[in-house]
């Protein structure tokens, strides 16, 4: 009698719910008011929580993105973001802007946010998200030096992880060439599929948008990524203090809902989607 083999079935879409978790890491860098102070406080003290308790009723693993300083200045946050099955990746120290700073300033830093996983979970963090998503020419060099498997700040893909090219050479009188693709994968990211942008009011834009709005962008590139890449990866970027008010919870809610209503959808961390392509 022939034994048949069950064949792996893989899931026709993964969802990486995805949160930067920067409380008030920048805020007390660029000395900002306690008024700003408190509005980056709500993350950790009511954010966090919040969205905690909604992955675990859902049955969902997520991946979060946290400043060092976060990390250890709200630890209760950290053991329950660990307790809850969810991934811890590196976010800078004091959320700092990356292309602002040198060499050995970035070096620095990402060794500190490192060692502030390590400490927390036993082991290093496979990813690095960088802050604003600002890198400086050497960057994403120094991540892969630092022991990084991936980075979460480009935008040349969507649906589709990919390699990271260093050494890219841009001329104005030239043209561009293109370095050889690291070993660094890149999840990539975009501003449409960020909370930030579409809520939060910045110099250029009024934020404050109806959740309306942004459940038809989120659910849009939902169902085009569900119909066109099959086993692709639709990443969401949230942070606890703007995702985490009411009526954006909500909205939350119902994409899980339209997400999990499609068939052959799932939703993972992204060390675990990058491990099983
Ligand atoms: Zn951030």
């Amino acid at each position: 009698m022939r034994r048949t083999i069950a064949p792996v079935t893989r899931p026709r879409l993964t969802v990486a719910l995805t949160f930067d978790s920067d409380a008030i890491s920048d805020g007390i860098r660029r000395g900002d008011s306690p008024v700003k102070l408190s509005h980056g406080e709500f993350g950790p003290r009511v954010g966090v929580p919040r969205i905690l308790e909604l992955l675990e009723r859902e049955r969902i693993p997520s991946t979060w993105f946290v400043p060092g300083h976060t990390l250890e200045t709200f630890p209760d946050n950290t053991a329950a973001i660990l307790a809850g099955g969810h991934e811890l990746a590196c976010h800078g120290w004091y959320h700092e802007d990356f292309s602002q700073l040198n060499g050995e300033e970035q070096s620095t830093i990402l060794e500190r946010s490192v060692e502030a996983v390590r400490r927390a979970t036993g082991a290093p963090p496979k990813g690095f998200r960088a802050p604003y998503w600002a890198l400086g020419p050497v960057t994403l060099d120094l991540v892969l030096g630092a022991g990084f498997e991936y980075d979460s700040s480009l935008m040349a893909d969507d649906y589709r992880p990919y390699r990271v090219r260093l050494g890219d050479q841009h001329s104005m009188t030239d043209g561009s060439t293109f370095g050889p693709e690291s070993a660094l994968l890149e999840v990539p990211i975009s501003w449409a599929l960020d909370d930030w942008p579409h809520f939060e009011p910045g110099p250029n834009r009024d934020g404050l948008s109806a959740p309306s709005k942004v459940i038809e962008i989120w659910t849009g590139e939902l169902r085009y990524a569900h119909e066109h890449a099959p086993g692709g990866l639709l990443t969401i970027t949230m942070h606890p203090e703007c995702i985490g008010r009411g009526h954006r919870m909500a909205m939350l809610e119902q994409f899980i809902a339209e997400a999990k209503a499609l068939h052959g959808v799932v939703f993972d961390r992204l060390d675990a989607y990058l491990a099983e392509r």
